[in-house]
């Protein structure tokens, strides 16, 4: 039986480094194709086509500089022309453009064609939060996985060493991922509870944004510890995107949108944007006074709250009354 084509869908920072050793793993296995399709959101850099200096180059010089990829991964302009033949789908994209997306892919999903979904992020459904991977397996018709961890990008395409976790519920998909996609350095561990791995991994990026807040007021880190919980919060609280740019908001008298633009050169960030989510749902719910914390970091964010007083809405935490 021929390999199973795999397409990476997206190839920002995450997708890029997912990119490498999907590249390397292919290669070494039987299951999967050798030639590897990662679906690019063209862009020009210096007049070039990102596209085709990453099919020249390999090297995505614009969202994961200073790393080789592999030549059997092909970025590819057009998502019918990228998931054509694929069987395994590995999505990697900005949560918000996940639904128009899967809407023009669905036309070329074959039959017994499985997903996995490294989106960090959450939606609003009609009974409240919406998973990605819902969306995924909703529009598609294809069982969808989940891989979340305290994975920050440029680590792990260092290859310094990190745990992750996949959640499937079909648990020989599960394991196809975890041949897919671990290597000495990536330790994969596989669950069943996928919606629960997949909340977690949305979750934590509000709270980094929240720790950003905590080291730009100049708190320290037992304050910042107050706000965390385990592996992914750590990572996300001292090295990621959101707390850097969080940070950079108290220090600067910049909006989020312009310290976006501003910082990350084109990537995304996902914690305002998952707090304003979250947000409605908990308005509609009338639960916003259980969580002090995500309303906070909404507030601030969007409504014009005063950042100084983010450690207050800390201090009213219901759990502590
Ligand atoms: P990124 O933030 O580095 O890059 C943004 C990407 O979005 C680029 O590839 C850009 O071309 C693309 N894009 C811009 N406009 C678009 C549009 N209209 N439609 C589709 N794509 C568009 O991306 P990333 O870091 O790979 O993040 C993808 C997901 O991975 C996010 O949910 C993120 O939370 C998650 N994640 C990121 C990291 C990390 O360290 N970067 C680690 C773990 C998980
Ligand atoms: P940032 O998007 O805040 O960089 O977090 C990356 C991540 O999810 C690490 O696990
Ligand atoms: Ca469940």
């Amino acid at each position: 039986m021929p390999g199973k084509k795999v397409c990476i869908v997206g190839s920002g920072n995450w997708g890029s480094a997912i990119a490498k050793i999907i590249g390397h793993n292919v290669k070494a296995s039987n299951r999967f194709d050798p030639m590897v399709n990662m679906w690019v959101f063209e862009e020009m850099i210096n007049g070039k086509k990102l596209t085709e200096i990453i099919n020249t180059e390999h090297e995505n010089v614009k969202y994961l500089p200073g790393h080789k990829l592999p030549r059997n991964v092909v970025a590819v302009p057009e998502i019918a022309e990228a998931v054509k033949g694929a069987k395994v789908l590995v999505f990697v994209i900005p949560h918000q453009f996940i639904a128009k997306l899967c809407d023009q892919m669905k036309p070329h999903i074959t039959e017994g064609t499985i997903g996995i979904s490294l989106i960090k992020g959450i939606d609003e459904g009609p009974e409240g939060l919406k998973l990605i991977s819902d969306i995924i397996r909703e529009k598609l018709e294809i069982e969808v996985s989940v891989l979340m961890g305290a994975n920050i990008a440029n680590e792990v395409a260092d290859e310094k060493f990190c745990e992750t976790t996949i959640g499937s519920k079909n648990e020989a998909n599960g394991l196809i991922f975890k041949e897919l996609l671990q290597t000495p350095n990536f330790r994969i561990t596989v669950v069943q509870e996928s919606d629960t791995v997949e909340l977690c991994g949305a979750l934590k990026n509000i709270v980094a944004v929240g720790a950003g807040f905590c080291d730009g007021l100049g708190f320290g880190d037992n304050t910042k510890a107050a706000s965390c919980g385990v592996a992914d919060l750590i990572t996300t609280c001292y090295g990621g995107r959101n707390r850097r740019v969080a940070e950079a908001f108290v220090k600067t008298a910049k909006s989020i949108a312009e310290l976006e633009a501003e910082m990350l050169n084109g990537q995304k960030l996902q914690g305002p944007q998952t707090s304003a989510e979250v947000y409605k749902i908990l308005l509609k719910r009338d639960m916003v006074n259980q969580f002090p914390l995500f309303t906070a970091v909404y507030q601030i964010c969007f409504e014009g709250k005063e950042v100084k007083e983010f450690i207050t809405c800390l201090q009213s935490h219901p759990e502590h009354m």
